[in-house]
């Protein structure tokens, strides 16, 4: 049995606290996958996620049934071939995650690296584009706190003819994301994420140039359940792929609604300004940033370096008893930092003046 705490403060880099409008969305009676309603429901989601992308008028887009971890997945199993040289930024541990991914689907992977807290070098990725099919980047490195320069990677990589796949798991609906201006060819994010949605939908877009790649395979992509034409099937065509979560379907759609009439830039600011005041708060307490570079800051993950000789796992318990949840490192950060989540609904004052408050009483 969960005990029941009616007030959680939830500040993990994710899953973040439900929008109300997502929550109250989960009460609603189920209807089935193939329902007229739904379908509407379906179309409102995809020109809603257009919006957030970026996308043309005319881009595919679609919920995928899984997290985000599914949306990396299903990228390289629809668009990379075995032989296909793949160049994947690998700055951190979601970075490493591709690179494993497009590994198993039989890419040849040449991975570009920067040193920890550092954002990836775009001259680095230039260096390494002759004959690859794909970039993959990850605009958010949630493990470290870094912004990737998705920007400048992209116009290599549209100068090189390569495919763009960029995960906008913590940056998609919260920090600015252009996929039409920028040449983005694949993106995926979590719903759990940036527009405080329950997990377990992908929101994706699929460029028209990736459509053509996937097109021109010489084998069917090993991943049945995500084929990009079964996808179409469904989302489009409207005819019987697989059995939807249709209650995410209706939560997802609230909070995704919510995060567009907020308005994508008024939400940019709202983290900005947050993890500004945040940053000046715990100064005195010794926190520092993590990222030296202030534009390679990624504002939704604050990586703060911990003050020396804080008993890192003894604070967190002790807010874990005050039912405050925060993050530490991941990896070679553990120990080192702490991750706030500054994504969705975790971007507001309230949670944070209590977290605040709790480390001035424990720390202070
Ligand atoms: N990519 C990034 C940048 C993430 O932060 C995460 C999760 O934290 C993932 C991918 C994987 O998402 P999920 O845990 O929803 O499968």
């Amino acid at each position: 049995m969960l005990p029941e705490h009616s007030e959680h403060t939830l500040l993990t880099p994710g899953p973040t606290p439900l929008h109300p409008h997502a929550q109250h969305a989960l009460t609603r009676p189920m209807l089935g996958h193939m329902d007229p309603d739904v379908f509407a429901l379906n179309r409102e989601i995809q020109a809603d996620l257009r919006t957030m992308y970026g996308a043309t008028p005319d881009t595919f887009t679609a919920l995928l049934a899984g997290t985000g971890s599914l949306g990396m997945e299903a990228g390289f199993a629809n668009l990379v071939e075995p032989g296909d040289t793949v160049v994947v930024c690998a700055n951190g541990s979601f970075g490493a995650r591709m690179a494993e991914m497009a590994e198993r689907y039989g890419a040849h992977v040449r991975t570009v690296t920067a040193p920890l807290g550092e954002p990836i070098d775009p001259e680095q990725v230039a260096a390494h584009l002759d004959g690859a099919r794909m970039v993959a980047v990850v605009h958010g490195e949630t493990s470290t706190g870094v912004l990737n320069p998705v920007p400048a990677i992209a116009r290599l990589a549209r100068e090189s003819g390569a495919l763009l796949t960029v995960d906008a798991v913590t940056t998609a609906g919260m920090e600015p994301f252009h996929a039409e201006a920028w040449g983005v060819d694949y993106a995926y994010t979590g719903a759990q994420k940036c527009l405080s949605a329950p997990p377990g939908v992908a929101p994706v877009m699929i460029s028209d140039r990736a459509f053509d790649r996937f097109h021109a395979r010489r084998e069917r992509t090993p991943l049945w359940y995500c084929d990009f034409d079964g996808l179409r099937d469904y989302w489009e065509r409207q005819s019987y792929h697989h059995t939807v979560p249709v209650n995410l379907h209706f939560a997802l759609h609230a909070a995704l609604r919510a995060a567009l009439d907020e308005g994508l830039t008024t939400r940019r600011d709202r983290v900005r300004h947050l993890s500004g005041a945040i940053q000046a708060t715990l100064a005195p307490l010794g926190f520092t940033p993590f990222v030296r570079d202030p534009a390679a800051r990624l504002p939704t993950v604050l990586a703060l370096r911990l003050p020396d000789g804080l008993d890192d796992a003894g604070v967190r318990r002790a807010l874990r008893e005050r039912h405050i949840s925060i993050t530490g490192g991941l990896g070679p950060t553990a120990g080192l930092i702490w991750r706030l989540g500054l994504m969705g609904e975790a971007a507001r004052p309230a949670p944070y003046r209590t977290l605040m408050t709790a480390l001035e009483d424990l720390l202070g």
